[in-house]
């Protein structure tokens, strides 16, 4: 049994049976069974199906916040906002159903068409920091695209997942299309991606388990989409806004209590600026509100488990420049940190997860960039500049997916997600993440006679 906490109360919130590899072998086969019937289903009708989930997501958005913020302790203003943003990612896809098409190429003799064809049974693997949203990013395209999923959440938050399995089928989406497995990532995980009826892995995740997502998949050719760490730079040139600058930076590291992929951890600061920049930046912490999650003013809740607060707390080892306050008693708090750092300090160079940011000076462009590249992952990222062509200078020369210029935002519905070196590859969100969910079929017709 699978004893399911309340990060918040470290009360248990359920007790949830395990499938093993027999009970994925059977959602397999389910999956399997239900793909040449919703492949068939017209287009227009898919989209349908995908717009009522959509408005039943909204029409339960308080109860899933709720879930959401229980399982995951997250603010539940937070845990609000992303329920509507997967509300949405179900109205874009319903929408991009009969948009996704192929061509008409022109060759000799005849006619040339593409097809986009759905792979099959496709295993959708997700993490504990952002669970309904990144199920949502990824069921969305694999069911407009026509395929059937095995949706496999992380083990210590599968709450909202179930929740989002009854409202498929009250959405009128048949049976086996969408099967939801609450298991071991080294169980119901690795039978997935060693599965030969499996077409496919939309991991997300660390890159540590990406890498052996990857060499699993191997054996039987499945296509993968990664979506794994980052260690984000957030760049602030001394010609910046640096008041605007300062303000928005704690909720770049600090929301979801940092458990976020796209937590830009390095602020990287041109030295001119350096002592004013630390001086807003711990001014504007200290009002991030850190408390109950219940409580529609909280913008900061605990970390995920007692374990990951042991990993977290081993990476601040010198006297920080800035430390929070966390509430008394039960849960997982760990507080707002911010630590002076060096990009070589372990600090910088590995994915803390936690809220604990590294300031860093640079002096120049030329060091910014060398600085924010200076690391294996390349997720996202940040530059705040008044200078237009420094902007898009730096933004071109950081090896990231996601950037943004006076602003930390790195997600929207109808844009494209994803990291680059070994922050992984594919893209979610938007209409690119179609691609990953459909091949490519080329037929000829001759035209002689
Ligand atoms: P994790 O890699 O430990 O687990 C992710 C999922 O993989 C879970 O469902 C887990 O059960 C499963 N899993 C574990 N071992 C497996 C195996 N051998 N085979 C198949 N599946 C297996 O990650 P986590 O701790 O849940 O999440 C945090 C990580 O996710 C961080 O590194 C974070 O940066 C990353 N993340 C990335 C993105 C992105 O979009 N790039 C978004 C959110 C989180």
């Amino acid at each position: 049994m699978l004893t399911v906490l309340n990060p918040a109360t470290e009360e248990p919130i359920a007790e949830l049976e395990q499938a093993g590899v027999d009970e994925t072998d059977a959602a397999v086969a389910r999956a399997k069974a239900a793909f040449p019937a919703w492949k068939a289903v017209a287009p227009a009708d898919r989209g349908r199906l995908l717009r009522r989930l959509a408005t039943l997501v909204e029409e339960h958005g308080e109860e899933l916040a709720r879930i959401e913020s229980r399982n995951v302790g997250k603010p539940i203003s937070g845990a609000r906002a992303e329920v509507g943003m997967a509300a949405q990612v179900f109205h874009f896809y319903a929408g991009a159903v009969d948009k996704h098409y192929g061509e008409s190429i022109p060759v000799g003799g005849g006619v040339d068409i593409t097809f986009r064809e759905p792979l099959g049974v496709v295993g959708l693997i997700v993490p504990w920091n952002f669970p309904l949203n990144i199920s949502s990013w990824k069921l969305g395209p694999a069911l407009a695209c026509g395929n059937t999923v095995v949706l496999k959440p992380a083990e210590l938050t599968p709450m909202s997942a179930l929740r989002l399995a009854e409202l498929v089928l009250e959405a009128g989406i048949p049976e086996g299309v969408v099967n939801v497995l609450v298991g071991k990532g080294s169980v119901v995980g690795s039978r997935l991606v060693e599965h030969p009826d499996v077409a496919k892995i939309g991991f997300t995740g660390s890159t540590e388990v990406g890498r052996t997502v990857m060499k699993g998949a191997a054996a039987t050719i499945k296509r993968v989409t990664l979506e794994l760490g980052g260690k984000s730079a957030n760049v602030v040139f001394a010609d910046a806004d640096l008041e605007r600058a300062a303000a928005a930076a704690p909720y770049a590291v600090f929301d979801n209590a940092g458990q976020d992929c796209c937590a830009r951890s390095r602020i990287l600061v041109e030295r001119s600026a350096y002592d004013r920049f630390v001086e807003l930046l711990i001014e504007a912490t200290r009002g991030v509100k850190v408390g109950d999650p219940d409580d529609d003013a909280t913008e900061m809740g605990p970390l995920i488990s007692a374990a990951h607060r042991e990993t977290v707390s081993s990476f601040v080892e010198a006297k920080p420049l800035f430390r929070g306050d966390v509430p008394d008693g039960a849960g997982f708090w760990y507080p707002c940190t911010i630590v002076e750092a060096t990009n070589d300090d372990r600090i910088a160079r590995e994915e803390v997860f936690g809220p604990v940011a590294a300031v860093i000076p640079f002096v120049g462009e030329a060091e910014a960039i060398r600085l924010a590249n200076d690391t294996p992952y390349g997720l996202s990222g940040s530059i705040w500049t008044r200078d237009g062509a420094r902007a898009l200078r730096v933004a071109r020369a950081v090896e990231a997916g996601v950037l943004s210029v006076n602003s930390n935002s790195s997600v929207r519905v109808s844009t494209p997600f994803g990291g680059m070196k070994q922050s992984g590859f594919g893209r979610e969100l938007g209409m690119h993440a179609l691609e990953g969910y459909s091949d490519v079929k080329n037929v000829f017709l001759s035209t002689e006679s």
